[in-house]
């Protein structure tokens, strides 16, 4: 056993069908009574009836929610906090929403519960990402992770088909690079193998049948690992490059880390042998980066860079940013080997097979 160092994170997680039922009991447990409910603008109808459905203990709607959290909506939201003199925030939405009530709890240290509607994980993190002047950047902090989870498998039902496969693959990329971090620690990436595999079977079930609550339960379940993943441990090559192409070229979050995943994956796996052996178990391939392209491309995923919208003459521009901040990852960030990885990305290529070199057997 290598030497390793883990921090459990203190949050409480409500997990069945139905349970948005129990949001007005935990605003309750924490000595809590007036809560504004946050909601992206699609999502207000349903923040809208949560909010009746919690009566006196609702203080109100804030349903302007916006991806990669603009520092001007959370400056309008603060003020809906102190109009409605709001002492709590229930978040119900995917990681945008949640992401609204990170950053007001980091600056009123509020009690944040959300109640997640996708598979982005962000609910299990101390993490948060906002947006200035266009410019994006992440922060974590113990006032940033919510004190209560509640995940409704109900809620999740009327996720569409494409983002379910594009927010499960961006679950599943958390474990991925969980598993090869610098940081990575036994209890984690047993956590991150069970998130891989969670999501490996159930998302091609919902695609045959979205209404599948029993896979719908499942992937839920497998995006919590993941979360746990994300917030618990370091990430690396993956991620920089989708904050980069996320944030500099305004690309759709879930879309860039499902395309962009299998060809990270293949630039780390000779430098990563065990972390792709046992994401391989975990999905029941034998090639990691290939199993992840080939389980996107089945269910009707984007596999390119070019189908989300980005120019191929801004590549360069995109390496260059990605190589500027070193950071840790098992391969050294080499310029020519990242432009040859976007490329990739861009095109669409399934990544070429990778050696296994190692097989993990269950003891
Ligand atoms: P999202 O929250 O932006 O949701 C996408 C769209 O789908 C929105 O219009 C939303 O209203 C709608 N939607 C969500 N759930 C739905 C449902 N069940 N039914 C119907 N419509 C639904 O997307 P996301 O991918 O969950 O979140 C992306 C954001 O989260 C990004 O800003 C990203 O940076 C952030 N994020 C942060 C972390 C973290 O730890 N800080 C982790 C993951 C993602």
């Amino acid at each position: 056993m290598q030497p390793f160092t883990y921090a459990g994170l203190p949050s409480k997680v409500i997990f069945g069908f139905g349970t948005l039922d129990q949001v007005a009991d935990q605003i309750v447990a924490h000595g809590c009574s007036r809560a504004l409910v946050l909601s992206t603008p699609q999502q207000i109808e349903a923040a809208r009836a949560l909010s009746q459905r919690l009566g006196p203990l609702s203080a109100g709607v804030f349903g302007e929610a916006t991806m990669h959290t603009p520092v001007e909506v959370t400056a309008r939201a603060l003020d809906a906090v102190r109009a409605a003199r709001a002492d709590c925030t229930v978040a119900l939405g995917g990681g945008s929403t949640t992401g609204l009530g990170k950053a007001i709890a980091l600056r009123t240290d509020l009690l944040q519960i959300v109640a997640p509607t996708t598979y982005a994980g962000s609910e299990a993190t101390p993490i948060l990402g906002e947006t200035k002047d266009g410019l994006k950047t992440t922060q974590r902090s113990a006032k940033i992770l919510p004190e209560v989870i509640i995940y409704d498998v109900d809620l999740t039902l009327t996720l569409p088909v494409g983002l379910t496969v594009t927010s499960g693959m961006n679950a599943i990329a958390h474990a991925v690079e969980g598993l090869y971090t610098q940081d990575a620690n036994p209890i984690v990436s047993l956590i991150a193998e069970e998130g891989i595999r969670a999501l490996g079977k159930a998302l091609p079930e919902i695609a045959q049948n979205p209404q599948d609550r029993e896979a719908r339960s499942d992937a839920l379940y497998g995006a919590w690992a993941c979360g746990v993943v994300l917030g618990s441990v370091g990430m690396a090559l993956h991620h920089k490059l989708c904050h980069t192409l996320g944030g500099t070229f305004d690309l759709p979050h879930a879309e860039t880390h499902t395309v962009v995943l299998p060809h990270a994956a293949a630039y780390n796996a000779a430098a990563a042998p065990e972390a792709m052996a046992r994401a391989a178990r975990a999905l029941g391939v034998t090639d990691t980066p290939r199993g992840l392209f080939d389980l996107a491309r089945s269910l009707g995923a984007p596999t390119s860079l070019q189908a989300l919208g980005m120019r191929e003459a801004d590549l360069d521009r995109a390496a260059d940013i990605a190589v500027s901040n070193p950071y840790w990852n098992p391969r050294p960030i080499e310029r020519g080997a990242i432009r040859a990885l976007l490329d990739d990305a861009f095109f669409g290529r399934r990544p070429a097979a990778s050696t296994p070199s190692i097989e993990v057997v269950h003891a």
